[in-house]
């Protein structure tokens, strides 16, 4: 049966159109309301949910492993005392956070946005959905993709020869059985990334024995789960200042520990070799399960939040075998040393697929934009694309830290826009692309680099993985640069394609703009009297904590 389907001409129009209703697309949210509160804007989730990651994944443990002063929004403080947190806390902070800001009732959830297009006559983008009543379109003059950065409908699964053969029950940890019953089962998790050593000590607890099976090993870091220090500020101090602070603290100590394993790498690795020594008391075990080939940092970092999973190893409940699958066989797993893992349980702990832009297409005046072919500007827009920013976190640090300041960057160019009558704003590219967006050598990051866009050598068109200097740099940014501007009188349908100035305090019927090429550049000039302060006017410290 054919779904009904309205038309592209009947759609729904909106300033802003937010794809995805995690914690970035949320954090985006309110970041609009709070510093452009007229815009009009709708965020479209394609799954029924509050909360992205958080809300999919529901394996046993699943927690953060960075910190949640971090991953935490700046403009809400995260007033749990683990400061590594489980899946559910930070869901229902994303939750909060979106009932708070009054961004609960613009989420259309249920729609799922499989293409977009530009069209340069009207400036507005036209986007397809698709729900459980059919095809719905929406409009909007900008188009803002929170949508993550992998496959929501698979994860990473290699084949392996005589998969078929296993007669137990086979997990990929993206979807984890809600019935599944780990107790006195022998498990087999395949991986050594960041859900293998969180799962493990989850699984271990209460299986007869979970085995760890990597083919190369990966650095592991140990960090407490709660922090005394937060505790007594956030007694002592007002929450919103005390989150501050923490955050501070907690970005300047990850950020010093990158920067010292990638200038350092022998001193980190003698660090995190001593911390595994500490725990597992066994130099042979160490070196063999434990001693990567890479750098640290080549990949990212693993934590384990107290030791929680060399303490399993201790207790005799979990171990690791450091080897590779020849086979899968009816009981479990044939290594190629011959050793023979018989298993009742399976995971596949082999990583995400990763999908750009939430796997939709994109055409601009009907050419289809190859996504993997453009350049990043600023690593928010992508370069011949109007009106469109996306939202990538760091690799080296807590996703939020970027995409707060990408979600500050986004209302700044629209207040650009508004002031100055502009109704199109699209990069122009002066670079070549020559380096994946994503620096990482994990496999899950090099099998999808061509899908990604790239970025170039210097600014505005690289992707930095350092939140001190984009804190600075994005906050200060010139929005002009390897900008270009279409006034809105030069566009077709300029009354609808131009919303009502809405930086508040700036009157729909204000003096006409300077002329742009005289005009001082107005994002760096003095707002109206009535306008909200702009990151402009923000010390550069602030920009680092607010
Ligand atoms: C298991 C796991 C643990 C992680 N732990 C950490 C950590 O500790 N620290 C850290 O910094 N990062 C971590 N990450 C990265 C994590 O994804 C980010 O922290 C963050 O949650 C990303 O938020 P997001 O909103 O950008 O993307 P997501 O959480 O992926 O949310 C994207 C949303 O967009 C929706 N969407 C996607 N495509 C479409 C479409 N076409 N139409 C409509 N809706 C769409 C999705 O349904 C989803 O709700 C982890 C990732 C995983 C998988």
């Amino acid at each position: 049966m054919t779904q009904p389907t309205d038309s592209p001409g009947a759609a729904e129009h909106r300033d802003v159109i937010i794809v995805g209703a995690g914690l970035s697309g949320v954090g985006a949210a309110c970041r609009l309301q709070q510093e452009l509160p007229g815009k009009d804007y709708l965020i479209l989730e394609g799954r029924e949910n509050i909360g992205g990651t958080w809300d999919l994944f529901r394996y046993p443990g699943i927690r953060s492993d960075s910190d949640m002063f971090t991953l935490a929004y700046p403009f809400k403080p995260w007033r749990n005392r683990k400061s590594i947190a489980d899946g559910d806390s930070i869901r229902d902070y994303i939750a909060e956070a979106a009932r708070e800001y009054g961004v609960t009732e613009r989420i259309r959830f249920g729609s799922r946005v499989v293409g977009a297009s530009w069209d340069s006559a009207t400036a507005r983008w036209t986007v397809e959905v698709t729900t459980a009543q059919g095809t719905r379109h929406y409009s909007c003059s900008f188009l803002f993709m929170c949508s993550g950065y992998y496959d929501y409908d698979r994860g990473h699964q290699p084949e392996f020869a005589g998969r078929e053969d296993y007669a137990g029950t086979w997990v990929h940890p993206q979807f984890w059985p809600e019935d599944l019953d780990h107790t006195g089962k022998r498990i087999v998790v395949i991986g050594s990334g960041a859900t293998a050593v969180t799962l493990i000590p989850s699984l271990a607890g209460d299986a007869e024995h979970v085995t760890m099976l990597q083919r190369s090993p990966s650095y592991l870091t140990v960090l407490p789960s709660t922090d005394p220090v937060a505790d007594r500020l956030r007694r002592f101090l007002p929450a919103r200042l005390a989150h501050r602070l923490l955050r501070l603290q907690y970005v300047t100590l990850t950020q010093a520990f990158y920067q010292l394993a990638r200038r350092r790498p022998e001193r980190v690795k003698k660090v995190l070799r001593g911390l595994a020594l500490r725990f597992l008391q066994d130099e042979s075990y160490v070196d063999e399960h434990f001693t990567p080939s890479y750098e640290p940092w080549d990949q990212r970092l693993c934590v384990i939040p107290e030791g929680d999973f060399f303490t399993a190893i201790n207790k005799g409940t979990a171990s690791v075998i450091t080897d590779h699958i020849d086979r899968i066989t009816e009981r479990g797993i044939r290594l190629r040393s011959g050793t023979e893992l018989e298993a009742d349980v399976i995971v596949s702990a082999t990583g995400l697929s990763l999908k750009p832009l939430g796997g939709m297409t994109i055409h601009v005046d009907g050419e289809q934009v190859d996504i993997g072919k453009t350049v990043t500007y600023r690593g928010l827009m992508l370069s011949g694309v109007p009106n469109l920013a996306f939202c990538i976190g760091y690799v080296n640090a807590s996703w939020t830290l970027r995409a707060d300041l990408v979600a500050r960057y986004v209302p700044r160019l629209l207040g650009l826009m508004d002031r100055e009558q502009y109704a199109v704003a699209t990069p122009v590219p002066a670079v070549s692309p020559d380096r994946p967006l994503l620096d990482l050598q994990s496999g899950y990051v090099q099998r999808s680099a061509h899908l990604f866009p790239r970025q170039g050598r210097r600014e505005p068109w690289r992707l930095r993985q350092n939140f001190f200097l984009d804190a600075i740099g994005l906050g200060r940014a010139d929005l002009r640069q390897d900008m270009s501007f279409t006034p809105a009188s030069a566009v077709g349908a300029r009354s609808a394609a131009v919303t009502k100035p809405s930086v508040a305090g700036i009157a729909v019927d204000r003096a006409p703009a300077p002329d742009s090429d005289t005009a001082p550049d107005s994002d760096t000039a003095p707002a109206a009297a009535t306008a909200p302060a702009t990151d402009t006017d923000t010390p550069a410290l602030q920009e680092v904590t607010s």
